[in-house]
């Protein structure tokens, strides 16, 4: 079995890494998420921002996000990212490099209209 490589990759995909069972781990798009939260002063909370990218294995199932928090100041923040999709980037290889997982394989189309006709 060969991996069909012709099928485009869906949009939010940025890197595809292949396992040795023809599996892919793929690598999303660095987002930011906010999150509060609650500081040692009571009734006070505090908004992080974090960058996250995320990847899943397509064999296995496992999936990582990798979290960055976001500097405060621009001039730190705009490489944050980066460093996410990176980080991500880094995990996806390893993974692929060490899961021996199979995906599942897909009905063909033409499998169901041969058994389609089979029943009339
Ligand atoms: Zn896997």
């Amino acid at each position: 079995m060969t991996p069909d490589l012709t099928t485009p990759w869906p949009a939010d995909v940025t890197a595809r890494y292949l396992t040795a069972g023809y599996a892919t781990v793929d690598v999303g798009q660095a987002q930011e998420e906010v999150r509060v939260q609650q500081t040692f002063i009571a009734d006070v909370s505090k908004k992080i921002r974090f960058a996250v990218c995320p990847a899943t294995c397509s064999g296995c199932g496992e999936a990582k996000k990798v979290e960055i928090i976001k500097a405060d100041y621009a001039a730190f923040g705009n490489r944050d990212d980066e460093r996410a999709l990176q980080g991500a980037k880094d995990w996806a290889q390893q993974h692929a490099r060490d899961c021996r997982a199979m995906p599942r394989p897909q009905e063909k189309p033409t499998d169901r209209y041969l058994y389609d006709h089979d029943e009339d």
